[in-house]
């Protein structure tokens, strides 16, 4: 082989190599979905229908467990340290937040950086203490109610929310999410007044439910949530406790107990039992009882077992 021969031929091989190597970054740019973790199911719902198939969602918290104390897995760690954002519910809402941070230690989605978003910003809360709490006593709940996505209200704040952020991450695809967030906030809107108007012939009634998690919703639907079987948010329920619950149903003629599906039920059966009242399971986030797997089919189904434990559907 001459030598100019053998320099034609690196050249060639050079160049290919280099368009090889152009092609797979391109590719690699337009086609790579955004990597996001969100905490919960209900998170990864809404980031899917904003996000469609430019994004690559996935949850850590099973959808049948207590959200605030599950104990993550080390595929949850990985999936973590891979993300390019993490979507969360802030205040005190994931206990094990902190730790899974930690594990990762992907610095991109940190507290306070691009790849970060808490979803609580920009709710109204609920239930700020007025004074400082301390979590001597396995307190939860310390910052406000974190419960808030449970009022489709909140769902527009938070799908707006999630829609900014993937619109600065993934600026190509800005005019898609900003189409998919009109068309489910077009979706809310018709089915908003539906759901309230299920609700509407028990507006004012109060109810009980074994943990504070519904005061978003039942503000949605215009019920009264005052009194739980914890004593306090994460304490479980105490005979003493019941005995006073027992009364308070009883006396105020109280119909229905929110029970959620991933505690014993013995309590609120027994509560039931004394009481005349119905024990009804709600779930607090997409995917948790069967038929409930997007955004809207869970909210049907919890106003439509809400409605049937108050006493049936209204003409
Ligand atoms: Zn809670």
């Amino acid at each position: 082989m001459t030598t100019h021969l053998a320099q034609a031929v690196r050249a060639a091989a050079r160049l290919a190599l280099s368009m090889a190597a152009v092609l797979v970054m391109a590719g690699g740019a337009s086609a790579a979905p955004l990597r996001v973790v969100a905490t919960l199911s209900t998170f990864a719902e809404l980031v899917k229908q904003i996000g469609g198939d430019a994004v690559e969602v996935s949850y850590v918290a099973p959808p049948r467990f207590n959200p605030h104390f599950i104990e993550p897995r080390p595929s949850d760690v990985l999936k973590v340290k891979k993300a390019d954002l993490l979507v969360h519910g802030g205040l005190d809402l994931e206990a094990w937040r902190g730790p899974i941070l930690d594990a990762a230690g992907n610095p991109r989605v940190f507290p306070g950086q691009p790849g970060e978003l808490d979803l609580s910003r920009g709710i109204a809360l609920l239930e700020i203490p007025d004074q400082p709490l301390s979590r001597v006593m396995g307190d939860i709940h310390l910052y406000g109610n974190p419960h808030y996505w449970t009022n489709p209200e909140n769902a527009r704040i938070m799908a707006q929310a999630i829609c900014d952020r993937l619109c600065e991450a993934d600026p190509a695809h800005e005019p898609a999410f900003r189409r998919r967030l009109q068309a489910f906030l077009a979706r809310l809107d018709r089915k908003i007044p539906e759901w309230r108007a299920a609700v509407a012939p028990y507006r004012g009634q109060e109810v009980v439910a074994y943990h504070n998690e519904w005061p978003y919703f039942a503000q949605f639907v215009g019920l009264k949530v005052e009194q739980f079987l914890e004593p306090k948010p994460g304490i479980p329920p105490t005979p003493r406790h019941l005995e006073f619950l027992e009364q308070y149903l009883t006396t105020r003629g109280i119909r229905a107990i929110i029970q959620p599906s991933y505690q014993p039920a013995a309590s609120s059966q027994v509560l039931a039992q004394r009481t005349g009242a119905t024990v009804v399971i709600l779930a607090q986030n997409v995917g948790e009882l069967p038929g409930t797997e997007d955004y809207f089919s869970w909210v049907d189904d919890n106003i439509r077992r809400l409605v049937e434990a108050l006493g049936g559907p209204h003409d």
